[in-house]
């Protein structure tokens, strides 16, 4: 009982050579469906572009996520097998982020049904829109879904990496509203919201700020000329963590500088802040975490279990009651054109896949 190594680099070759921009899935959607539809599988589309495919089977069903999109550049995307590794050809990304997720769960659903014995019953979803804020999965309509619990595998690290917390998200855009005047005859009847702006941000903790919480001020704008005191500056910041209180803390230093120095100068200041998602913390004795552990020491890897300070779907799909796993998927130097995953990591991950539609407890 195994997975077919040759088969699955064929699949991941495949897909990877499909392109697949955020918000432009339809090739691959189309391709995925074909697949599942051979493989047996019930599929359907929502109107976002997400595809869920129905594996039947043993008792209730597991959820298997993975997302269909990858980060430009992803147009014409080459891979080259060298040495067991795969890399792209240099020009793109390889788009192992996150196909080689999607290649794990078709080999492993493919190799559970060759068996030819009763297996689990498993829902996976394709999502599209990952890269550009995890829409897909926010606009997935959940109701669709009946597993209660499930996996992915969209993560950095070595394959048996088990994420047990990943961050609440927050960010903002602040504009800041001075006013403009000369700055060489009668600045005095100006103020700079640039002036504005530094007071505020040099009164903010930023970066890793413990071992759960970080925040960034990612670009400032505004200004015109040196002659003009600027009038106008806008501020786009973010701030997560694992711990709700600690974000809502760092939000409020963050909102509290702003309104101070905008005090101080006599400026506005006119603040949008959004929660992009909330925290999602798994039980390291959750029934899902000691399911995962087994199948991951089953296929003699040693399970570990780590934290993320990065965003995925997982922090969506968990929101929505369904308690799910995301795990390490041994890809390298992702968003980059220099992505490459070796082969045999994608081979692991399959093999937890079919692991898991085999050992049928619920
Ligand atoms: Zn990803």
């Amino acid at each position: 009982m195994s997975v077919n190594s040759e088969r699955l680099l064929d699949t991941f070759c495949t897909l990877v050579r499909i392109d697949n921009p955020s918000g432009h899935e339809a090739a691959m959607a189309a391709h995925l469906i074909e697949r599942c539809t051979a493989l047996g599988m019930q599929c359907e589309q929502d109107a976002m572009g997400n595809v869920i495919a129905r594996l039947a089977g043993v008792g209730p069903p597991i959820l298997f996520s993975a997302h269909m999109d990858s980060v430009a550049p992803c147009i014409g995307k080459q891979p080259v097998v060298r040495d067991g590794v795969v890399y792209s050809a240099g020009d793109t990304v390889l788009g192992a982020d996150d196909l080689a997720g999607v290649t794990a769960f078709l080999e492993g659903i493919q190799a559970a049904k060759e068996r030819g014995q009763p297996h689990r019953a498993a829902e996976l979803v394709l999502t599209v829109q990952e890269e550009i804020g995890l829409k897909g999965a926010r606009g997935l309509d959940y109701r669709r879904l009946q597993a209660k619990h499930g996996i992915a595998f969209d993560l950095n690290g070595p394959v048996g990496n088990i994420c047990v917390g990943s961050p609440a998200h927050d960010s903002f855009t602040a504009r800041i509203i001075g006013a403009a005047a000369h700055a060489g005859v009668e600045p005095e009847k100006g103020i700079s919201a640039i002036q504005v702006a530094a007071s505020a941000i040099a009164a903010m903790p930023l970066g890793r700020l413990d071992d759960e919480t970080t925040a960034n001020i990612g670009s400032i704008e505004g200004g015109k000329a040196n002659n003009i005191v600027p009038d106008v500056v806008v501020i786009k910041g973010e701030a997560r963590s694992r711990s709700l209180t600690k974000l809502d803390g760092q939000w409020a230093t963050m909102r509290q500088a702003l309104e101070d120095a905008a005090a101080r100068f006599g400026a506005r200041v006119e603040i949008d802040y959004t929660r992009h998602y909330a925290a999602s913390v798994l039980d390291p004795e959750s029934s899902i975490v000691q399911l995962v552990s087994r199948a991951v020491r089953a296929v003699g890897l040693q399970p570990e279990l780590v934290v993320t300070g990065g965003g995925s779907d997982v922090s969506i799909i968990s929101s929505k009651g369904i308690e799910t796993a995301n795990l390490s998927m041994g890809y390298d130097q992702i968003h980059s054109v220099n992505e490459n995953i070796a082969v045999s990591e994608i081979e692991h991950a399959a093999q937890i896949v079919l692991n898991l539609l085999t050992t049928i407890e619920v």
